[in-house]
């Protein structure tokens, strides 16, 4: 039997990046998927990926934004018509936001940021953990960053929000833990994709690939993580193999965050 056999898994973000690749693992571990994503056209592109890899995997396609409180309800409910019970949750979307120092950040995209990747964090746990409840079992993966446990220069919005994803998954796994509900967070280092793509681009416009040269300089493994590589971790954190290991927030970044 597969590691997520016939498991429903709701992942938000799925239409590229890290939400993808672990759509694509999950798929071929056997579990069945609702993809969520504010970008219709690359969830499709997303759904044509992963049916031509798994052609017998079952999708539920939702366009959705995370940080509309109804759409959230409108994902979580079709997820339950369609497959009848939620056993994990993949809480990925978010947005960086723009770079720029903390007194003079535009505050309508520090606003967005703290709406996505903090209000639509919450949201998705309000709508799903009633569900997990049901059948006494769930597992969940917020996703944070190594911004959300270190400082990350021009990024308050976005350290703000994921350290508060930090502080959320603590409490929801001391909250449910007792209902067979696990909760974890994942706090990824440079990962390439395209939201990272779109950093270096910030960072040196006329010259992205030297920016990211020079950041991978100082990673232990001296290279950037590629999505597969999250996806294996979520995965495991996904699964029923995941039993005791609650409340952690893990970094995955090749060790960076050790660095002093
Ligand atoms: P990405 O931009 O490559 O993909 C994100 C996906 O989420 C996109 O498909 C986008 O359309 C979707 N999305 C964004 N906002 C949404 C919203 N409001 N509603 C619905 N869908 C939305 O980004 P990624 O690098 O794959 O990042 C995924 C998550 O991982 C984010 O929460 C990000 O903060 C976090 N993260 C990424 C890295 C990294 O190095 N890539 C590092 C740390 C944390």
């Amino acid at each position: 039997m597969k590691q997520l056999q016939d498991r429903v898994i709701i992942i938000t973000g799925a239409a590229m990046g890290l939400g993808l690749a672990a759509a694509k693992l999950c798929a071929a571990k056997g579990a069945k998927l609702t993809l969520v994503d504010y970008n219709k056209v690359a969830l499709e592109q997303a759904k044509e990926e992963i049916q031509k890899d798994y052609p017998g995997a079952e999708l539920l396609l939702v366009e959705a934004d995370v940080s509309d409180e109804a759409a959230v309800k409108n994902y979580v409910a079709a997820t339950v018509k369609k497959f009848s019970k939620i056993d994990g949750f993949y809480n990925n979307a978010g947005i960086e936001g723009k770079q720029a120092e903390a007194a003079v950040y535009d505050l309508s995209v520090f606003k967005k940021v703290i709406d996505i990747n903090l209000m639509g964090v919450y949201y998705g746990l309000r709508y799903i953990i009633p569900e997990m409840q049901k059948n006494q079992y769930g597992r969940i993966v917020n996703v944070a960053s190594v911004g959300g446990i270190r400082g990350v220069l021009h990024q308050t919005p976005y350290v703000a929000s994921k350290h508060a994803v930090a502080g959320i998954t603590k409490n929801v796994a001391l909250e449910y833990g007792k209902e067979g509900i696990i909760t974890n967070a994942i706090a990824p280092g440079a990962i390439l994709t395209p939201m990272v793509a779109g950093s270096f681009k910030q960072v040196n416009p006329a010259n992205p690939e030297a920016a990211e040269k020079e950041f991978a300089q100082f990673n232990p493994t001296k290279r950037l993580g590629r999505p597969e590589e999250v996806a294996n971790v979520v995965a495991f954190l996904l699964s029923e193999d995941c039993s005791y290991l609650n409340g952690q927030v893990i970094a995955i970044d090749g060790g960076q965050s050790n660095t002093y």
